[in-house]
């Protein structure tokens, strides 16, 4: 056997909390549940990704440029109709208006503007704030980062998580370099108020820190909840870059189009890193998605819109479900996912509530420590909680539902 080589990677999987307590390097528990649900064929709600593709105008937008020969590089930024596109869209839902040849960069996907903005943007000595629980990417990108992440709790109360503002302030200092805000949130499906981002925008401007926005699931609220990117707070727009992607509000998220926009010199910075993580990516895709965004004739809107729509309903069928199977669930104003407290019949523990719904449910859900640091506060607090996808066919859901009452 050979020694496990050096490097940045041990920080990495230590930030992601994969090394156990024997120094070894164990799989995530996404890969974990996803084995568990191929083992025992249980309805896999751990990972979020859609069941259905998305429009077929898109797809064949994309088989149609690969047929046209546009398949080889792109330009570094992203093709300029795509750039155009995600100004375009930027305006027309937010009043933001970008310079598409400056103030715009394509990606891949959302994962890699974050990653690059990041690397871009801090360093070792620099803290980066995040909520949590967070999504998985960020504690690995802060640690190759060489920075600190610094964590700050969303508490679970009777109108949703929510952030405490003491807790906010007390998460920055006069090492604060970056505040990296997801809303639309995973795992918890908040969609964070006016408030709580006028404090986070106060606090940025205060310890002149710069904002990373991860605002993929922008178009998938319900209830009438709107999203509000935090570049549109007063004196925002010139310390933050917003990030989005194709993936989740086109269904297609194995595509990995993704865009970065904000600040000219904060957009060069992140390309500077940027062109020699992946250079380019997508060449077929990005006329696509330049297509689907800049939405000439409506389509766009009109699937977006019944996308939403349908995942409300299917929000609620699962909800009711998991409360009809015992656990306690906070309703989620966004994205893709619900969290469930299965303490009242499942126990204290997640993880084991997690590996044991396959055997004897079959049904598949992740976790919610899976989105925290090992042992930190909020760990505890919501160490029964377990995360469940409804961005399946509604009569997967159905068949979940059953087993999850029976
Ligand atoms: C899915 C997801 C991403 C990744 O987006 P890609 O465009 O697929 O890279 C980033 N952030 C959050 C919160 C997500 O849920």
């Amino acid at each position: 056997m050979t020694a496990a080589p050096s490097g940045r990677w041990h920080d990495v999987a230590r930030a992601a909390g994969l090394v156990g307590a024997d120094g070894v390097v164990r799989p995530t528990v996404f890969a974990e549940m996803s084995a568990l649900a191929d083992a025992t064929g249980a309805i896999n709600l751990g990972q979020g990704f859609p069941d259905v593709d998305g429009p077929t105008f898109v797809a064949d937008a994309a088989v149609a440029a690969i047929r046209a020969g546009r398949n080889q590089y792109p330009p570094g930024p992203g093709i300029p109709e795509l750039r155009e596109a995600v100004a375009a869209h930027q305006e027309r839902h937010y009043g933001v208006r970008l310079d598409p040849a400056t103030e715009v960069l394509v990606t891949a996907g959302a994962t890699e503007a974050i990653a690059a903005a990041v690397l871009a943007l801090a360093g070792p000595g620099d803290e980066v704030v995040t909520l949590e629980p967070y999504y998985d990417s960020y504690p690995a990108v802060v640690a190759m980062a060489g920075a600190t992440h610094v964590p700050v709790p969303l508490r679970a109360g009777p109108d949703g998580f929510r952030l405490d503002p003491a807790e906010l302030a007390a998460a920055f200092s006069p090492r604060t370099r970056l505040v990296l805000l997801n809303s639309p949130h995973n795992p918890t499906g908040t969609v964070l108020e006016r408030a709580d981002l006028e404090a986070v925008a106060r606090l940025a401007r205060e310890h002149d820190a710069l904002v990373v926005t991860d605002e993929v699931y922008e178009h998938l609220t319900f209830d009438g909840t709107r999203h509000v990117p935090l570049a549109t707070l007063p004196g925002m727009a010139e310390r933050t870059l917003t990030i989005s992607s194709a993936g989740k509000t086109l269904s297609f998220t194995g595509w990995k189009i993704g865009w970065v926009s904000g600040p000219a010199a904060l957009v060069a910075a992140v390309r500077t890193v940027k062109q020699f993580l992946t250079y380019v990516s997508g060449a077929p895709f990005q006329p696509a998605v330049a297509l689907a965004l800049a939405d000439r004739d409506g389509r766009t809107q009109d699937y977006v819109r019944d996308l939403a729509r349908s995942l409300a309903r299917r929000r609620d069928l699962l909800c009711e479900g998991l409360v009809a199977a015992g656990f306690d669930v906070v309703v989620p104003r966004g994205t893709y996912f619900v969290v469930a407290d299965g303490a009242a019949r499942w126990g204290e523990d997640g993880v084991e509530t997690c590996r044991r719904l396959p055997h004897e449910v079959g049904v598949v859900a992740v976790p919610v420590t899976a989105f925290c640091r090992e042992g930190s506060p909020t760990a505890d607090a919501l160490r029964s909680r377990v995360r469940f996808t409804f961005v399946k066919r509604e009569e997967v859901l159905v068949e979940a539902v059953r087993r999850l009452g029976g």
